[in-house]
């Protein structure tokens, strides 16, 4: 097929678009069950549509197309797929064909080279190789395990961020997994997230949802006492566990599990303190990704699209009484009454949606960096900042975010008292800065294609003595290196050295420590590191040199 493709390619011959009307369309397509059926679908009776032609072969196409096949020679199918027509499991089967083209060849193998290479680094196939997690589909589809490999690599995230938060004033709480319908209702996910949450009825009649976010838990939280303009910023974060509903939730896979661990946190501040806010969190990101080594890190800025009101949450005020409410208006048109006088002479008030854009646009800017402004894509309760990183082979990856939000504030009326001891609305922040747990996990994964970094490594050291005459001495350095708080482990087997690290390779230890004769002798120990380079050094040299490496998080081997 790419031989044909590459000698019509090579024909340039023209693609051109030709309008036709519904009954012209059905007239060419007549013999083609499924064009006809894709016309009486889509193109209404009286109207028409568009064809486009291609030497003498005619399809049936909205577009846009390439105007000549000329554009197509540096082709390359990739894969196939056989789905039922329309995803009905009762109708034909048909074969989906994937591919690619780029301009020029070496953009081509350029993308090529970048898609084998994420072949070898998928976390699907390393955490396998690895022994990090485990997915039961018919026990917890779409929901991973953690096994103890898995585990150590979560925990130490979790630490990373646990330090990280309480160096920046976020204070950890503690939250459940389930709230009930009055939560949800007031929080307005049943209003506008209910499908895709975990819902059930407890024997006593009570409604409960597991939670897909955790802001209403942190808000009741916050809610406990009141809270004057000089308490203001108040911080909370949670290694908060969610569970939302993906209809084809990734099998197998971290990238988009049906539940998982957001590195959570809500600030509740005055509009005045968004700038700084901002400003710390932009630097949180910032020293997170540097976990990864060299990363580039991508700022969006979403803002809203002044044109579209209906689609936000925004203040009005009343032109008669002065009353002031929050509104979404159903449509451009749909009008929007009083909820006191019932006056028709509403104004919008986007005094907050600009302050707060804003002070996201100018903690961006005095954090130096230079974003991309999306107009119109903002979130209907608040405006965003998204963080995308590339990693060590190119691919984006949406990681952190944070979001303005005025809706929250307005359902669970969030105020504070202000120097003239009158109550005033709060802004309140969602941020995460990893994004999920799982997320930054298949990220970390991919971007060292499983050689991870030592801090976070399940196996740091691995101990292979050259036959079982040195087992001993080698439980002595296991304990030792234990003892200074190293995964390490031992090798007993009775295998050849080179079977041992063999079959050790898949687990991607840190450092391999050979003992014979040498070594016993020495009282050294030999250490190779991912490159495989050798060092003869003490125990205590050793220990040293890994802890300071493990204290640093630092990406790169230090022996
Ligand atoms: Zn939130
Ligand atoms: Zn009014």
């Amino acid at each position: 097929m790419e031989k044909v493709m590459r000698q019509l390619a090579n024909e340039d011959l023209s693609i051109v678009r030709e309008e036709k009307s519904r009954d012209e369309l059905l007239k060419m397509f007549h013999d083609n069950p499924f064009k006809i059926d894709k016309i009486r679908d889509n193109v209404p009776e009286g109207s028409g549509s568009s064809v486009y032609r291609q030497g003498n072969f005619t399809d049936f196409c909205t577009g846009p197309h390439v105007p000549s096949t000329s554009y197509l020679k540096n082709v390359k199918l990739l894969s196939l797929a056989s789905t039922n027509y329309k995803g009905d499991e009762g109708r034909e089967k048909l074969v989906r064909i994937y591919g690619t083209v780029f301009p020029t060849e070496k953009e081509l193998k350029d993308y090529l080279r970048m898609r084998e290479e994420a072949v070898k680094r998928d976390h699907r196939k390393v955490g396998q190789e690895m022994d990090l997690f485990v997915f039961n589909s018919e026990r917890a589809p779409g929901f991973p395990l953690y096994t103890p490999n898995g585990t150590v690599i979560k925990n130490e995230l979790v630490a990373f961020m646990r330090e990280l938060n309480e160096r920046n004033g976020w204070e950890e709480v503690s939250t459940p997994h389930i709230f009930t319908d009055t939560m949800w209702r007031q929080s307005g996910h049943y209003a506008k997230y209910k499908d895709n949450m975990y819902t059930f009825e407890f024997k006593d009649g009570t409604g409960y949802a597991v939670k897909p976010m955790n802001c209403p838990g942190h808000i009741t939280i916050f809610e406990r006492e009141p809270h004057s303009y000089r308490d203001l910023p108040v911080k909370y974060s949670e290694p908060g566990q969610v569970y939302r509903y993906e209809k084809s939730g990734e099998v197998g896979g971290l990238t988009r599990p049906r539940t998982f661990m957001i590195d959570d946190g809500h600030g509740f501040m005055r509009p005045d303190q968004l700038v700084e806010e901002i400003k710390s969190l932009i630097a949180m990101t910032r020293e997170t990704f540097m976990l990864l080594g060299e990363s580039k890190l991508d700022f969006e800025l979403s803002v809203m699209d002044e044109e579209h009101l209906e689609n936000y949450l925004i203040s009005y005020v009343c032109g008669k009484c002065v009353t002031v409410f929050h509104a979404r208006k159903v449509s451009s048109e749909g009008e929007l009454q009083c909820p006191e006088c019932g006056s028709l002479d509403i104004k919008p008030d986007l005094s907050k949606w600009r302050e707060a854009t804003d002070s996201l646009r100018t903690a961006l800017k005095e954090s130096g960096i230079v974003y991309e402004e999306l107009k119109g894509e903002a979130a209907f309760y608040g405006p965003k900042i998204d963080v995308h990183v590339a990693d060590a082979i190119g691919r984006k990856w949406q990681c952190s975010t944070i979001q303005v939000d005025f809706m929250m504030p307005v359902n669970f009326n969030l105020q504070y008292v202000n120097q003239a001891g009158k109550k005033e609305n709060l802004v309140m922040l969602h941020r995460a800065v990893f994004g999920s747990y799982e997320r930054f996990m298949a990220i970390l994964i991919e971007n060292f294609a499983g050689n991870l970094p030592t801090w976070i490594s399940p196996m740091q050291v691995f101990i292979a003595p050259v036959s079982e005459k040195f087992v001993d001495y080698s439980e002595k350095v296991l304990a030792k290196l234990r003892k200074s708080g190293l995964r390490a482990h031992l090798d007993r087997g009775s295998e050849t050295l080179n079977k041992k690290l063999k079959m050790v390779r898949e687990k991607r230890p840190s450092y391999i420590v050979v003992i014979g004769e040498r070594e016993l002798q020495s009282e050294k120990i030999t250490v190779r590191n991912r490159k495989n380079e050798q060092k003869e050094i003490t125990i205590p040299e050793f220990v040293d040199a890994i802890s300071k490496e493990i204290r640093q998080r630092s990406p790169t081997q230090s022996i």
